[in-house]
C-alpha cells in the first residue's frame, strides 16, 4: 500500500525558496528583487488609484453574491479579448473568438493546456529556454507527454538566438503546440522583432503547429498597448487558430484577485457553442466557477472611457520609471566598472533584467549583500530605487570580482 511517507521529497520551488528567505533575513539592508510586483520609491507595493476607485464602484454595485458562470462574465472576457485583438464585435457575434474568465494568467495557461491536451489530443509541448517558471510544469501535469524547451536566449550575448530559435521548431512534430511570450517576455526582456515574428509565422504555418501565447505585460513592454499586441494580432491576421493567456495581475497591479482570461480564436464558428461547454466541464471540476471582484474591477476600467484613460495615463508612468531605472542601473553599474558589458540593461524590455548569473552568484549575493534574485539571476527591475541602486551595483562589482 502506497502510504503518503512514500511520496518522493522535494525542494520548495524557486521563487518560494527564495521569498521565504528574503522575509527571514533580519538584515536593515535587504532587498528584494524577486517577485515581479510594481514597487513605488519608497519600495512599497504600488496600486494604480483608477483601480481603487473601480473597486469602490464595484462595491456600491453589488446586491448579491452569487455563483458566476464556470466560464465567467462575459463583459469581461470580451472586454479583455478586445484589448488583446482590437474591433472583435463581429467575431464575437459569430463565435470565431471567445474568452474563458480564468484565475489569473496561470490559471489560463492551466485550462487552456488542459483543452489542447484532452481535447485536441496534443501530446507535444515546446516553450521557450527559459521561460516563466511553470510553463513545463503546467503542460506535464495535464498531461502533455513532451515538454521541450526551444532555444531562446544566448546566454553568451544575451541576445536572443534566433538561428536557434527557428531550428528548434522546424524540428518541432506536426500538431505540437509552441508556447510564446507575446511581449515582455519573463525573464529575460528580450523580444522577437517584427521580421522575426513574421518568420516564426511562416515555420508554424508549414509545420501546422499550434500557438499558444501568454500575454501577461501588455503595454508593459513599449508602453503601448497595441504595439505589445502587434504580434498575436499579426498571428490573427494570417488565419492562425490559436490560444491566448491573458494576465491582469501586472498591469493592474492587482496581484492577489486573480484576474485572468484565456482568448479563444478559431477559423469558424460552426462548434463554438460545444467548445465553451468543454471549458465549462474542465472548470467546473477544478474550482466550478471563478470569483468576481477583480474580474468586474477590471471590466469596469476597461468599459468606462474615463477610467479606461486614467488607467493608461498611470499605466504609461509606470512603464516610465521601469525604463528611468534601467538608464539609472546601467548608470550606476558602470560607474562601478562592474565587469561586462551592461548595454542590455537599456536594451532589454519590461519589468525584469536577466543578469545572467550562476547559481553561486546569486548565493553569495545573498549571503553577503543580503540581496535576494530568482536562481537564473533574473531581478525585478521595480525592487530598485534611488536608495538602493547604488548598494546592488556595488555588491554585484563585488560578486562578478569573486
Ligand atoms: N505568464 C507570465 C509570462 C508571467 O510572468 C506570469 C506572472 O508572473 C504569468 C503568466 C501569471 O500571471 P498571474 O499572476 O496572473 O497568474
Amino acid at each position: 500500500m502506497v502510504q503518503f511517507n512514500d511520496v518522493p521529497v522535494v525542494k520548495q520551488n524557486g521563487y518560494i525558496e527564495v521569498y521565504t528567505a528574503f522575509h527571514n533575513d533580519i538584515s536593515p539592508v535587504k532587498v528584494d528583487l524577486v517577485f515581479g510586483t510594481f514597487r513605488k520609491e519608497d519600495g512599497g507595493l504600488y496600486l494604480l488609484p483608477v483601480v481603487k476607485k473601480a473597486e469602490n464602484m464595484v462595491v456600491n454595485d453589488t446586491s448579491n453574491h452569487d455563483y458566476l458562470s464556470p466560464i465567467g462574465i462575459e463583459g469581461f472576457t470580451k472586454s479583455a479579448s478586445k484589448l488583446l485583438l482590437g474591433d472583435i464585435e463581429k467575431q464575437w457575434k459569430d463565435g470565431t473568438i471567445f474568452g474563458v474568465q480564468s484565475i489569473g494568467g496561470a490559471g489560463a495557461l492551466k485550462i487552456g493546456a488542459e483543452f489542447l491536451s484532452r481535447h485536441m489530443n496534443c501530446t507535444t509541448a515546446y516553450y521557450p529556454d527559459p521561460s516563466y517558471e511553470i510553463h513545463g510544469t503546467v503542460f506535464s501535469f495535464c498531461g502533455f507527454q513532451n515538454t521541450i524547451q526551444y532555444r531562446y536566449l544566448s546566454r553568451e550575448n544575451k541576445s536572443i538566438d534566433f538561428e536557434g530559435l527557428c531550428e528548434d521548431i522546424s524540428n518541432a512534430p506536426f500538431h505540437s503546440v509552441v508556447l510564446l511570450h507575446a511581449c515582455g517576455h519573463n525573464p529575460t526582456g528580450l523580444d522577437l522583432t517584427k521580421e522575426q515574428w513574421r518568420t516564426v509565422a511562416e515555420i508554424m504555418k508549414e509545420r501546422k503547429l499550434i500557438p499558444f501565447f501568454d500575454m501577461a505585460y501588455q503595454g508593459m513592454a513599449s508602453g503601448d498597448i497595441e504595439e505589445d499586441a502587434w504580434a498575436i494580432r499579426y498571428f490573427y491576421s494570417e488565419g492562425f487558430e490559436f490560444l491566448s493567456a491573458q494576465s491582469f495581475s501586472k498591469m493592474f497591479t492587482m496581484y492577489n484577485e486573480r484576474v485572468g482570461n484565456l482568448v479563444v480564436v478559431l477559423k469558424s464558428g460552426y462548434n463554438t457553442h460545444s467548445l465553451k461547454v468543454h471549458f465549462e466541464r474542465i472548470i467546473s471540476s477544478s474550482y466550478s466557477n471563478p470569483p468576481n471582484h477583480g474580474a468586474r474591477t477590471v471590466f469596469k476600467i476597461l468599459s468606462n472611457p474615463e477610467l479606461y484613460d486614467e488607467w493608461l495615463s498611470s499605466f504609461k508612468s509606470m512603464v516610465y520609471r521601469i525604463i528611468e531605472i534601467r538608464k539609472a542601473f546601467r548608470k550606476a553599474l558602470e560607474e562601478e566598472s562592474a565587469p561586462g558589458k551592461w548595454n542590455h540593461i537599456t536594451d532589454q524590455k519590461g519589468m525584469f533584467i536577466l543578469l545572467g548569473f550562476t547559481d553561486s552568484q546569486v548565493e553569495y549575493l545573498r549571503h553577503f549583500h543580503h540581496i535576494y534574485i530568482v536562481n537564473c539571476g533574473r531581478i525585478n527591475v521595480t525592487g530598485l530605487n534611488t536608495k538602493n541602486i547604488s548598494y546592488v551595483a556595488k555588491a554585484i562589482n563585488d560578486t562578478l570580482r569573486k
